[in-house]
């Protein structure tokens, strides 16, 4: 079982409670001094594309959309590979996913440790759809419990 993932602003203060700390921007944080962040990992390559990171600009109403196409991009390969290192490093200790943003809750770190948090199933299969995970009728990560109304759900 991953120990704990977190999510945090990477310009608030590291704490000692982070355990490993990993950037999962594509771009460095503006105005961040490399020594005050302490990163243990830059994990760009599970990053949004530049293109969706723009579309996004963590417009709350376009969240869920957002998390559709991230989704769909973490399923290449490269994205796969990353989240597999990250998988193992979150075995062994806590994780804190650091990103940019204010809106850490609608970030794509607030995605990833969704995904991290999943009990790991066939890793090994082609074609890892993360989009699964989803609920198809409201948009929430189902393990995590469906949204007010949703039919699923009952
Ligand atoms: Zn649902």
């Amino acid at each position: 079982m991953p120990s704990q993932i977190r999510v945090r602003r990477a310009y608030d203060p590291p704490s000692p409670d982070d355990g490993a700390r990993v950037l999962v921007d594509r771009l460095w944080p503006r105005g961040l001094r490399k020594d005050a962040a302490r990163l243990d990992e830059w994990a760009k390559a599970v990053a949004p594309s530049t293109e969706l990171r723009k579309w996004y600009g963590h417009d709350p109403a376009k969240f869920d959309e957002f998390r559709r196409r991230y989704l769909d991009e973490l399923s290449g390969s490269a994205q796969r590979a990353e989240l597999g290192k990250l998988r193992a490093l979150a075995a062994t200790r806590p994780v804190t996913l650091l990103t940019a943003t204010r809106a850490v809750d609608i970030s794509e770190a607030a995605v990833l440790a969704q995904i991290l948090r999943q009990p790991i199933e066939d890793e090994g299969g082609d074609a890892a759809c993360w989009a699964s995970l989803v609920c198809p009728e409201c948009g929430a990560i189902e393990s995590e419990g469906h949204r007010p109304g949703c039919p699923v759900a009952r």
